[in-house]
């Protein structure tokens, strides 16, 4: 594994387990009081689509230490195994499908209470079950775009993946710098300006839904406690404990796809 993007989808989280009532109807209670939702989303969301979170079985953290910029950028043999793993996985990747878990996010976006999503995620997906892209802030890039690392010029992934046939070690084409997808890696800097956005949306909401994030990955963990700071509940839904539970408004422990489903569907709606 080299990359925060290169988890495939894999297929071991079939288990659903039953959330408690009582805590999915105090969480469809702040759901209902709130004007201004913002959700904060992690990899556990996308597990429910095959997808493994961090440290999760079959998960980047299970399987070695995860490479950094460095190891990337100085070692040509990493990046050969990269693009390598990528020729074969992307595909799968990108033909993944969105669960009931994005499709209630996407829903109550429609519904007009949910302001935007700030995600961990690199999979697409909220986008893809109908969020509006300018509403997903994604904290740390997208699998779907490939960057020059000297340039800084983008390309879709599809673009890049056809190359890969002839083209072992793709370089840009314009300036010949390294290539890599449009994803954070361990050791780089998070661009300033999907933080900005995000820390707006914490300090404009009313209520900030944490689904599926271990909060341990800094400073994206911060977003939620600065929500909180600036006057919103907080409300968590994650299968294991975090370290902001302690302060949670709300507290589902269960799979986002059947909670997020109760909590965003109209008819339990006033
Ligand atoms: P994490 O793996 O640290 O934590 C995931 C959390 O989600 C865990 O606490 C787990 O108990 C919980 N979880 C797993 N399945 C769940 C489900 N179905 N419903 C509810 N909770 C569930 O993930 P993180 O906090 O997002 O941080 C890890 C980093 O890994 C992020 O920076 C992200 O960029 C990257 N990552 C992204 C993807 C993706 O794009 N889908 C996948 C793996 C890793």
């Amino acid at each position: 594994m080299h990359a925060r993007d290169s988890a495939g989808p894999s297929a071991q989280y079939p288990i659903a387990r039953p959330a408690d009532p009582g805590a999915v109807a105090a969480l469809r209670q702040l759901v209902r009081a709130a004007r201004r939702i913002v959700a904060f989303t992690g990899a556990g969301i996308s597990t429910e689509s095959g997808i493994p979170d961090y440290r999760g079985p079959g998960g980047v953290w299970s399987s070695g230490r995860p490479p950094t910029l460095g190891d990337f950028l100085e070692r040509e043999e990493i990046r050969l195994e990269y693009w390598q793993h990528r020729r074969d996985h992307y595909p799968a990747m990108a033909a993944l499908e969105p669960n009931a878990g994005h499709r209630a996010l996407a829903a109550l976006e429609r519904d007009g209470l949910l302001a935007g999503i700030v995600t961990q995620n690199i999979d697409g997906l909220h986008q893809k079950a109908g969020n509006n892209p300018s509403r997903v802030v994604e904290l740390h890039g997208t699998t779907h775009l490939v960057r020059c690392l000297s340039c800084g010029t983008t390309w879709p992934s599809e673009e890049i993946q056809h190359r890969l046939a002839a083209e072992p070690l793709p370089i840009c084409t314009l300036c010949g710098g390294d290539l890599r997808s449009a994803t954070v890696l361990f050791g780089e800097a998070m661009p300033t300006e999907p933080l900005r956005l995000a820390i707006d949306l914490a300090r404009a909401c009313d209520l900030m839904l944490v689904v599926g994030s271990s909060l341990i990955v800094q400073p994206a963990a911060r977003i939620p406690e600065l929500a909180k700071q600036s006057g919103a509940k907080l409300a968590m839904v994650n299968r294991e404990p975090t370290p902001l539970d302690k302060i949670a408004d709300a507290l589902v422990r269960g799979d986002a796809g059947p909670v997020l489903s109760a909590v965003a569907a109209p008819a339990l709606r006033q």
